[in-house]
């Protein structure tokens, strides 16, 4: 069978679903096509959504365990029915899923399921199971196969007892203990779900603190949290090898000085980042080009060397999140439309859903002493706030960097409950440029989270009362 269309999406993820949805909208005669029979991609079906559903539930539970009762409520016993956390994750998954196909059903988006294969520049191959190839043709192809987890030398993942992320989101039962490899995004946003439902966690990193891409105060305000919750969090610590015993897996670490360590465990989370997902996709029937990291090259208007065909979301460079895949989608379709579309890759928010939640927008403290870009400074607790101590929230702050002689904002970094709904205010301002003074010559609602955001910009700004 032989179809043809103005615009072909390859992968249903955020980058490819909104991308199709915004074609269609620009009068293109669009499809979509998915190598799996539900569409979302990563994010929907294995990624942001499982785990925030698991978060969420999970830390019901935790705070019914260990926080309830100073509200004065208790009960005679607590459990977990670990089926039913499950199947509710799974229910939300499959909201979304349907959501989409409405999406596009209702946009008239021809999804094509099944897994492409460039044959040419203009042409790829669809093939799926117990049906005929299809060979569509189009005008413009967009790339959004996405991304797929890595591991590291020693490390194999069998998907057994060493697993990722996919296999945690989806395991049968409670495990007693779990070693994570990496204490990055994944890694703490895991160790959080088990650690909540009494999993005894260990985190082995290599760098010197968690989240250490982040703003270093907020990894180590984490760890403290983490480990006042009972997660072993263990830093400088490199993985050599992860050996599957049968019935637990044998995990070998080295610390700073060299020395090497066992720990043995039920399953290891192998969480040491993502890579590119091309693979089968016919890449070398074209000229299109990918970097030493496997990542689609492009040029700013994520054209790849193929001028009709474009890349966005994780399979090219770039934060690996879903907000920033959406964005790239809404902004090769209007490229593709010949509109001058808008895309700061500066302020991009970085949001980590631990409890509470770590949010980050613009340059780390650290990147601006290596890039000698002299700042200002505040960092403001939310344990002053009413509605903190109303909710029993002790832990969290909120910091803020701005230009010393302007008050441009050049950062803000913050760990605090709702910090992901929070750290907008910051995106907005530091997008349309206004000072630190301006963010505190607005009305901040009382009593919210919010008022930290506003202490900071005040104390940066010299007007402050409060500070760390
Ligand atoms: P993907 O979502 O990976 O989608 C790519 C799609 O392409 C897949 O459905 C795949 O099946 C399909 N595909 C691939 N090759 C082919 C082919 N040849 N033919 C047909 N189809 C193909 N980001 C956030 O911003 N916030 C979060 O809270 C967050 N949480 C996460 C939690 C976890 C556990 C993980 C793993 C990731 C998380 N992310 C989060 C990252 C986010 O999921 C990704 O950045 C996002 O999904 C990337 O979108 P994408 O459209 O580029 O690709
Ligand atoms: P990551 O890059 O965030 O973290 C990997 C960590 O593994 C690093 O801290 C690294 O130092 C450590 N590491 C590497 N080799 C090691 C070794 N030998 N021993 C010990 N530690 C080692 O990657 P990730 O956590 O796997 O996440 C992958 C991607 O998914 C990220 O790009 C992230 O943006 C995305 N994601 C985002 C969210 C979110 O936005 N909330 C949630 C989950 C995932």
């Amino acid at each position: 069978m032989n179809k043809k269309f103005d615009i072909v999406v390859i992968g249903s993820g955020p980058g490819g679903y909104v991308s199709a949805i915004r074609n269609a909208q620009l009068g293109y005669r669009t499809a979509i096509v998915e190598k799996y029979d539900v569409l979302g991609g990563t994010c929907t079906n294995v990624g942001c959504i499982p785990s925030k559903a698991l978060l969420d539930s999970t830390e019901h539970y935790f705070q019914a365990k260990h926080k309830f009762d100073q509200h004065g409520i208790t009960y005679s016993e607590l459990q977990l029915n670990f089926n039913q956390l499950m199947t509710r994750k799974n229910e939300v998954v499959n909201q979304n899923n349907n959501g989409l196909k409405y999406l596009m059903d209702k946009n008239n988006i021809e999804i094509i399921h099944g897994f492409a294969s460039f044959l040419n520049n203009e042409t790829i191959n669809v093939i799926s199971e117990g049906n005929d190839p299809i060979i569509v043709s189009s005008d413009k192809f967009i790339i959004a196969t996405g991304s797929k987890p890595t591991s590291i030398p020693g490390v194999k993942i069998d998907k057994k007892r060493i697993i990722t992320s996919t296999e945690a989101l989806n395991l049968a039962t409670v495990p007693k203990s779990m070693v994570i490899i990496g204490g990055g995004v994944i890694g703490v946003e895991m160790a959080s779900i088990f650690n909540r439902i009494d999993v005894k966690v260990t985190i082995l990193e290599y760098a010197d603190n968690l989240i250490p891409t982040m703003d270093s105060d907020l990894g180590k305000t984490l760890k403290r949290i983490m480990t006042k919750e009972g997660i072993n969090v263990k830093l400088n610590k490199k993985v050599q090898s992860a050996e599957n015993k049968g019935d637990y897996v044998q995990v070998t670490y080295a610390n700073s000085k060299g020395e090497i360590h066992t720990i043995d465990t039920d399953y290891v989370l192998v969480a040491t980042g993502r890579k590119p997902y091309t693979q089968g996709l016919g890449l070398e029937n074209t000229v299109i080009q990918t970097d030493t990291s496997g990542r689609i090259i492009t040029n700013a208007q994520l054209q790849t060397t193929e001028p009709a065909i474009y890349a966005i979301g994780d399979v090219v460079s770039g934060p690996m999140l879903a907000h920033k895949a959406e964005e790239e989608g809404v902004f090769v379709a209007e490229i593709i439309n010949g509109q001058k579309p808008h895309m700061n890759y500066d302020l991009i928010p970085s949001v980590v859903y631990t409890w509470p939640e770590v949010a980050s927008v613009g340059k780390t403290e650290q990147e601006l002493i290596k890039a000698n870009i002299k700042f200002k400074k505040s960092k403001v607790p939310i344990s002053f706030l009413g509605r903190a101590r109303a909710a029993a929230e002790k832990d969290g702050f909120v910091k803020v960097l701005s230009d010393p002689k302007y008050g441009e904002l050049l950062g803000v970094h913050l760990i605090a409950p709702r910090a992901a709904d929070l750290i907008s205010t910051a995106v907005v301002g530091m997008e349309y440029e206004v000072t630190d003074i301006d963010m505190t010559n607005i009305s901040y609602p009382h009593p919210s989270y919010a008022e930290a955001m506003k202490e900071a910009f005040l104390s940066v700004s010299g007007k402050g009362t409060i500070s760390l």
